[in-house]
């Protein structure tokens, strides 16, 4: 089980971002994080996975443990080492090496034998890096260079995968294609957190989901219940009474079920 217990993080000093979230993965499971922009979802993968220090920020109470290990703001190298590696938000590719020579930079922490194998295993699973080993990562397609940040993800052979809005900007064929993907990472063995603007995507796939506002955990239910909620079908999956509700009018609607701001 990968565990976030009441984490409290601040941008320089001052900014309180998120304001005791706990949450848990288990390794069989795919976790969705909903919430609106801003609320503090970024921020928290950058707590477990050790990245808050590059944005000046810090955690300040809380803890992240994995496997019941403490992981706390350990040093990021640490964190892919103990088994929990990241694809951030924007498919951060080196779009100057190739497609080879960016899926073995994944494999840094990892010793070298066992590289060329588990290299293999990522191209078995991605047919279509295979065919473009020795393509620069540049050219590839905004859907390949995800499956790309994904595949070179799990170089480290991670227990847990942590994804950052991996369907943002493409075409509902790629989505599709990016969720069957996370499908089958799951089922053979890696436990996944899914961000996600998408949440009639991840909650399809997910098996437990938590939405966050404002730094704090306001819903925390299987996916399917969640899926079901007014609330969310309203907000995030666009189907409430008045039509197709935006983000934006979360606070207005929140301010008038009377939930807490
Ligand atoms: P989005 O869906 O827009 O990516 P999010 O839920 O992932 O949103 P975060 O990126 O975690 O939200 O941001 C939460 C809050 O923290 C926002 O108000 C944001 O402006 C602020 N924030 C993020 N990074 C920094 C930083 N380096 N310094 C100061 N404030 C920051």
């Amino acid at each position: 089980m990968l565990e976030v217990r009441d984490l409290h993080v601040v941008y320089e000093d001052v900014i309180l971002v998120c304001r005791g979230v706990s949450l848990s993965v288990p390794q069989h499971g795919i976790v969705a994080l909903l919430g609106a922009n801003g609320a503090g979802k970024t921020t928290t993968l950058r707590a477990i996975t050790g990245l808050l220090d590059v944005h000046r920020g810090r955690i300040t109470s809380g803890r992240v443990l994995i496997h019941d290990r403490e992981i706390t703001g350990a040093d990021p190298a640490r964190i892919v080492a103990a088994g929990v590696s990241q694809v951030m938000e924007g498919r951060r590719v080196f779009a100057g090496f190739t497609v080879e020579e960016n899926l073995r930079a994944g494999a840094h922490t990892r010793k070298r034998a066992g590289v060329a194998a588990h290299l293999d295993r990522v191209y078995e699973m991605f047919p279509l890096l295979a065919q473009r080993r020795t393509q620069r990562a540049g050219l590839l397609s905004g859907g390949e260079q995800q499956m790309l940040a994904i595949g070179r993800a799990l170089m480290a052979e991670p227990r847990y995968l942590l994804l950052d809005e991996p369907s943002l900007g493409l075409a509902p064929r790629v989505v599709e294609q990016i969720r069957d993907l996370i499908v089958r990472i799951n089922e053979a063995g890696t436990g996944v957190l899914l961000i996600e603007q998408n949440a009639a995507m991840a909650l399809s796939i997910a098996t437990h989901g938590y939405v966050l506002e404002h730094g704090r955990i306001v819903l925390d239910a299987p996916a399917a219940e969640l899926a079901a909620n007014s609330d969310i079908q309203e907000f995030y999956l666009g189907l409430g009474a008045e039509g197709h509700v935006s983000l934006r009018d979360l606070k207005h609607y929140k301010r008038r079920k009377g939930w807490a701001a």
